[in-house]
């Protein structure tokens, strides 16, 4: 899977893949993280990415040109899709994410400041997608969302270890409390079911628990 990163602060991006399973990921070859700064794409000397908005109002819009123009720079592969991250998009959920998963191309355009002028929309047409309802400062960390969601899906990405088959949303619900070393910690105990090495009464206890926090912490999903 290859992810091409339209920002501004490319090093926000980067920055993500120097840690452990990302890293992994990248070294592997399971992923290829790419970025693009439109700010290398700009026509005059100051290299001007934004500027006020026609009409009025607070904050810079980013402007058509350089985005447009760095867009079109990226080799695009037979399976991509193009993505803007967005406030107004589309909430990143787990389905939206198994559905980017079967892509071989993800480009990302992140925004910044008041976001994007408009015509880079109209022309681009990207899938918009939201990481929930609030604004952020950039679309760096939403990217970086997106991205590690997405790889977390891909084979080889986790281990054995790391395995996300019992994860929350997975099938629908929440995962099941968790428990390592030590047996008691502060008047705390393990479940006793869980050290009795019984396997099927641990899965029956897992999945009571699963449902049970599901009902308790997100009954919306059991609808
Ligand atoms: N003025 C825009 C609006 O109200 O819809 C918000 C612009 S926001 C300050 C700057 C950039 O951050 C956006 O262009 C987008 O790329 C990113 N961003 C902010 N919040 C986001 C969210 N909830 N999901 C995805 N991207 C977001």
């Amino acid at each position: 899977m290859r992810f091409d990163v339209l920002t501004l602060f490319p090093e926000m991006i980067e920055s993500h893949f120097a840690f452990s399973i990302m890293k992994r990921a990248v070294e592997s070859g399971i992923i290829k993280v790419n970025t693009i700064n439109p700010r290398d794409f700009t026509l005059d000397k100051h290299r001007k990415v934004d500027d006020t908005p026609y009409g009025g109002g607070a904050g810079m819009v980013l402007m058509p040109q350089p985005y447009v123009d760095a867009y079109e720079s990226i080799e695009k592969i037979e399976n991509s899709i193009t993505v803007m991250l967005s406030p107004q998009g589309e909430p990143l959920c787990e389905k939206v994410v198994k559905e980017l998963a079967d892509f071989e191309q993800i480009i990302c355009l992140c925004g910044h400041y008041e976001g994007f002028d408009e015509r880079i929309r109209e022309i681009i047409k990207p899938k918009e997608i939201s990481i929930g309802d609030f604004v952020l400062t950039g679309g760096e960390l939403p990217a970086l969302c997106l991205i590690d969601a997405v790889s977390r899906k891909l084979e080889g990405t986790l281990g054995k270890i790391e395995s996300a088959q019992d994860d929350s949303f997975s099938d629908g619900l929440l995962e099941y409390p968790q428990y390592t070393k030590p047996r008691e910690y502060r008047g705390f105990k393990v479940p006793e079911v869980l050290l009795n090495g019984n396997h099927k009464e641990i899965n029956e206890f897992r999945q009571q628990q699963r449902i049970l926090r599901t009902k308790l912490k997100r009954p919306d999903l059991l609808k």
